[in-house]
């Protein structure tokens, strides 16, 4: 049986920033939330082939394939203007490309010796299990590979029994939760948070919830009563969950969230000490 593939948007050879250690990260293509914050929003959408891109390409580095159901990218020809993501109306990028197991494999296997493991981000890395669970399985069951932790990076919105499916191959989760009122999460990101409150639960009963990251947008959901709530949440699962405190950076969002107030370093830390008072003990501010 062939392997599933992948709707990769890029792939990260060295990365200190996604995870423990020195890490091998891949980017997928696509994510079922709309988040106001969200950094790379070139990665949201997924193609529906409406050919704007390869109009306005300076480079005429992009084509419809013959199948009429993806654009092909000529590396050699493109000019890195990123022309075509901006025109994009789908918030996707016809650079993203389906790759399998296998191509994936063979870049990890080039630089295992100096890596700690590797990270599927995205995107929302678990809208596409099969090939996520294919890659951690094939790692976990490879000798030359196994000494490499595989982590997700993830929104939460994951139903459980993705998450069971997944486990076994897993070694934790880094799970973002916007907002602990469910309101506000709706605002920030299009969803509910009910599905990533669950996600946070079942992570940590299995003893595979690495962080849950905190965005921090000043204003729109760094509100002292909601944010007692959501230690209190999450003391409660545990007084050793290990916590990352996000200012709000409005440096790559789309224009019409660019004006969001930035969280300064003197609210980050009266937040700091405000989930301490709960006995959070690691928690990390960027
Ligand atoms: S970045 Fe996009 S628009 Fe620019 S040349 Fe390359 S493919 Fe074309
Ligand atoms: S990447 Fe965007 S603009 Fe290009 S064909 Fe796909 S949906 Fe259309």
């Amino acid at each position: 049986m062939s392997k599933p593939l992948g709707l990769v948007n890029r792939i990260l050879p060295f990365s200190a920033v996604d995870g423990p250690g020195n890490r091998f990260v891949i980017f997928l293509q696509g994510c079922n939330f709309n988040c106001v914050n969200c950094h790379n929003p070139q990665t949201i959408g997924v193609c529906d082939v409406c050919g704007i891109c390869v109009e306005e390409c300076p480079g005429e580095a992009l084509q419809i394939k013959a199948s009429g159901t993806e654009i092909e990218w000529n590396k050699s020809r493109c000019l890195r203007c990123d022309n075509c993501i901006k025109v994009c109306p789908s918030d996707s990028n016809p650079h993203s490309q389906w790759l399998d197991v296998d191509f994936v494999l063979e870049k990890i296997r080039r630089s295992a010796s100096f890596l700690s493991g590797v990270t599927v981000s995205g995107g929302e890395a678990t809208q596409q299990p099969e090939f996520l669970r294919e890659l951690f399985h094939s790692i976990k069951t490879d000798s030359a590979l196994n000494h490499l932790s595989t982590m997700i990076d993830t929104n939460g919105s994951a139903e459980i029994s993705i998450w069971k499916s997944l486990l076994p191959f897993t070694d934790g989760a880094m799970v973002d939760l916007k907002a602990f009122d469910n309101q506000i999460h709706q605002k920030l990101t299009g969803n509910s948070n009910s599905q990533v409150l669950q996600s946070i639960q079942h992570l940590q009963k299995a003893e595979r919830l690495f962080e849950v990251r905190l965005l921090i947008i000043p204003d729109l959901n760094d509100h002292d009563l909601m944010l007692q709530q959501t230690a209190n949440w999450l003391c409660q699962l545990s007084n050793n969950i290990r916590i990352k405190l996000i200012g709000f950076r409005n440096h790559g969002v789309r224009p019409e969230y660019s004006d969001f107030l930035e969280a300064t370093p003197e609210r980050l830390d009266e937040i700091r000490e405000l989930f301490q008072g709960f006995g959070i003990q690691e928690i990390k501010v960027i």
